[in-house]
């Protein structure tokens, strides 16, 4: 697939809290103050947004943003800021809500991977695939690279051993990895998921589900996360013979690679051969090389340089630009610094102020203001991913009706393939195809909204 779209669910974790750090509400309770303002807009708690992304309450009061389908990678990226922003707001409304009450109560929102009491929060990369194409030869193919591509990618953090002791892994959610494929997302932890809901013409389309990733926080990271692994699908879908180191035991291989800093441990491969993981992921980037465009360029230097870091030490660049290298480097620093274990609860809850949200106090964004962490997007982009869709996908399309309805006040609901207005008769668009980004039933379904608004005496947009 030359274009591929794809999209990003982040769940995040929300405490609320007293000044005095003692639990204030209950997360199913926060959860609702925060989601207040989307209620009283949507009359849901799962709604589509203007810039046509998904927000709602999952299952055990985390709240979800999912992007809207993007098929330029630093659009997903920006998308995916705009979701923290937009919680952002809604955080920050809620906490004004709760001061205003009198109530000494402040809530905090993590775009975190596990806490310390072992919850995981997901951060599912889907991938639009060809139906036509061998879906048995995908997972042999993906999975070498998804279980070593943290040493790229990962979040980072600190796990405690059996033995007490406390090391630093480039992902803590390699520990949470059960099985390499299965249809659950939950029970087992899958690195993939083959559910198969592909959110569009099942005739021509699959939706791939990639489970095993970190919520990362540096723009760099994100945008790798994507751009690599839209390179290894293309070297999956050029159905060249390829020849890829596969690994004898996916699960425990992914908690080896997590721990091996240097990247050179010997992994155990299906051959009776064994290759480590700087080789595996130096073998991927080989192979998919030739399949880069032009403008692509750039994926292939980052990853090289970012493999670079691992095999050389040299963390110059990787410890202002990777996730898992800014906060090697950080807790190094502190842990120093103060005499500190790398288990200290010091430690931990510098990890989790790196996941806070809030624009002005989380740790990942000081740095970026201090030129610590990648600022690679403007704040005028990630401001406008807010309130904009991506042009180039079906997502504008959804963009356009879900803004002309809030602005005429017309109640409505979409999902990825429908929109439809709430009222009797009416009848759904659906949109079949992620591609498509003009649609003369959207555009009549866009005016009859507008007919309706000014009807309603709503001031005309
Ligand atoms: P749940 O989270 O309830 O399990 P889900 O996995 O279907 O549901 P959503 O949270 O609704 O996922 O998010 C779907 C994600 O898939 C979004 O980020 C969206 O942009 C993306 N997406 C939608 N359609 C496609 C498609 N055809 N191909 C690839 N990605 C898609
Ligand atoms: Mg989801
Ligand atoms: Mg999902």
């Amino acid at each position: 697939m030359e274009r591929r779209i794809g999209g990003l669910e982040t769940e995040f974790g929300l405490v609320c809290v007293r000044s005095d750090g003692t639990r204030a509400l209950e997360p199913e309770a926060a959860a609702r103050e925060l989601f207040r303002p989307v209620v009283a807009q949507g009359r849901s708690s799962n709604v589509f947004l203007r810039n046509a992304a998904r927000l709602y309450l999952d299952v055990g009061s985390h709240p979800e943003y999912a992007t809207a389908e993007c098929d330029d990678w630093w659009e997903l990226v920006a998308q995916d800021k705009a979701g923290e922003r937009i919680l952002a707001d809604l955080m920050a409304r809620a906490n004004a809500a709760l001061a205003e009450r009198g109530e000494d109560a402040r809530i905090h929102l993590f775009k975190n991977n596990v806490d310390h009491e072992g919850n995981s929060f997901g951060s599912h990369e889907n991938y639009l695939v060809d139906r036509r194409g061998e879906f048995t030869r995908l997972p042999r193919i993906l999975l070498p690279f998804l279980a070593t591509r943290q040493i790229v990618t990962g979040a980072g953090g600190v796990v405690t051993e059996e033995d007490g002791g406390s090391r630093f892994v480039f992902s803590r959610r390699s520990d949470h990895m059960w099985e390499a494929v299965s249809s659950a997302t939950t029970r087992t932890r899958p690195l993939i998921n083959t559910r198969d809901e592909p959110h569009g013409d099942p005739s021509r389309f699959r939706r791939l589900h990639v489970i095993v990733g970190d919520s990362t926080m540096s723009e760099v990271s994100t945008w790798l996360r994507f751009a690599t692994t839209d390179l290894v699908l293309r070297l999956i879908e050029s159905g060249r013979a390829v020849d890829v180191p596969e690994l004898e035991d996916t699960i425990s291989a992914i908690r080896v690679v997590a721990r091996d800093l240097p990247g050179t441990e010997p992994l155990p491969l299906a051959s009776g051969r064994t290759s480590s993981a700087l080789q595996i992921q130096q073998r991927y980037l080989d192979l998919v090389a030739p399949l880069a465009r032009e403008d692509e360029h750039d994926v292939l230097e980052t990853w090289q340089r970012a493999l670079d870091a691992v095999l050389t030490g040299d963390r110059s660049w990787a410890s202002r630009t990777l996730d898992w290298a800014i906060k090697e480097r950080l807790f190094t620093q502190v842990a120093a610094r103060h005499g500190l274990d790398l288990g200290d609860p010091r430690i931990e809850r510098l990890d989790l102020a790196y996941h806070d949200i809030d624009p002005e106090k989380g740790l990942a964004s000081s740095l970026r203001r201090r030129g610590q962490a990648p600022a690679v997007l403007s704040e005028t982009a990630i401001g406008s991913a807010c309130a904009t869709a991506p042009t180039t996908t079906r997502a504008h399309l959804r963009g356009r009706f879900v803004t002309a309805s809030e602005e005429a006040h017309v109640d409505h609901v979409a999902d990825w393939t429908t929109m439809r207005l709430v009222r009797q008769g009416a009848m759904p668009v659906s949109i079949m195809d992620p591609f498509q980004t003009e649609s003369e039933q959207v555009d009549s379904l866009i005016a009859q909204v507008r007919a309706l608004g000014s009807a309603d005496g709503a001031p005309p947009a």
